[in-house]
């Protein structure tokens, strides 16, 4: 592991340290929860606003996109990403929507330096030309905030790893917190598409999908965050809660990036559709 707090050949990493900015996981559901005025997209509102208000706000977002899987680990390094609409079957206005928040290839390169990649040893590979800000980041970021102006980057995943080296990523983006850096893992802790009955009110669930989002909330309050990478030890639970894992997987890297003294917080605890868990933390 390597120590991100250390002076590196680069302006980026020569900033005075700061007050340790919160982490966060964040349940994104339906791509249409960034355009409805629904309860889910006032939260992320409320929460930009908290962390505007801050004395130093993010002055960089690193996001971790349940929706962005690469063969080993990459960072997007473009001065200016793309809005992605990597979904179909939605309203143009959905379509229509753009979030222009710049990139920072500056900080890019210095978090690729600073974080070696499991098993390899590289430093993190640099994305420059083909991804840009998929519907995971600016979903949830659009709403949170809205004025576009803080520089976004994102993180891959590769799907292919044990979850333990995602939640060993995460354990090495933690010094970033010191700088600014607001981390934001996006996916949802519960997430089973097939299931979904686009009828059912928020607070019902199937009771695999309940039972999967109260252990995992419960390793989080009870500060057990390791255990999050045994998740497939729940078998059918697991198995019906996340058919692929790779909704599941942000929470490691956001909780990898906490430190002993963090205090975890809970909000938008409920469903989307019976089996899509909208929980989501904040850890500050
Ligand atoms: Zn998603």
């Amino acid at each position: 592991m390597s120590d991100i707090s250390s002076p590196a050949a680069s302006p980026w990493s020569e900033l005075p340290a700061t007050e340790r900015m919160p982490v966060l996981f964040v349940g994104h559901g339906s791509p249409m929860n960034a355009i409805e005025d629904n309860r889910w997209r006032q939260s992320w509102q409320a929460l930009g606003s908290e962390l505007l208000a801050r004395p130093q706000p993010p002055r960089l977002i690193l996001c971790i996109s349940a929706h962005w899987l690469t063969p080993g680990w990459q960072l997007t390094a473009m001065d200016k990403p793309r809005t992605i609409h990597d979904f179909g079957g939605f309203p143009q206005a959905l379509f229509d929507q753009q979030y222009p928040a710049p990139g920072s290839p500056q900080a890019a390169r210095f978090i690729s330096q600073s974080v070696l990649q499991p098993g390899s040893n590289e430093p993190l590979a640099l994305n420059e030309a083909d991804w840009g800000l998929d519907h995971g980041a600016w979903s949830i970021l659009k709403p949170m905030f809205p004025a576009a102006d803080i520089p976004v980057i994102q993180l891959s995943m590769d799907y292919s790893r044990p979850a333990a080296e995602h939640f060993a990523i995460g354990q090495q983006l933690a010094g970033l917190r010191e700088r600014s850096v607001l981390i934001v893992g996006s996916g949802n802790t519960v997430h089973n598409l097939r299931t979904m009955r686009r009828d059912a009110p928020d607070n019902q669930a199937y009771d695999w999908a309940i039972e999967f989002d109260r252990v995992t909330a419960e390793h989080i309050s009870q500060k057990r965050l390791p255990s999050l990478c045994d998740f497939q030890q729940l078998g059918v639970v697991a198995q019906m809660a996340h058919p692929t894992w790779e909704h599941y997987l942000p929470l490691l890297y956001a909780a990898g990036a906490v430190q002993a003294d963090d205090v975890p917080r809970f909000f938008n605890e409920g469903f989307q559709g019976a089996s899509i868990s909208m929980r989501s933390v904040v850890w500050s």
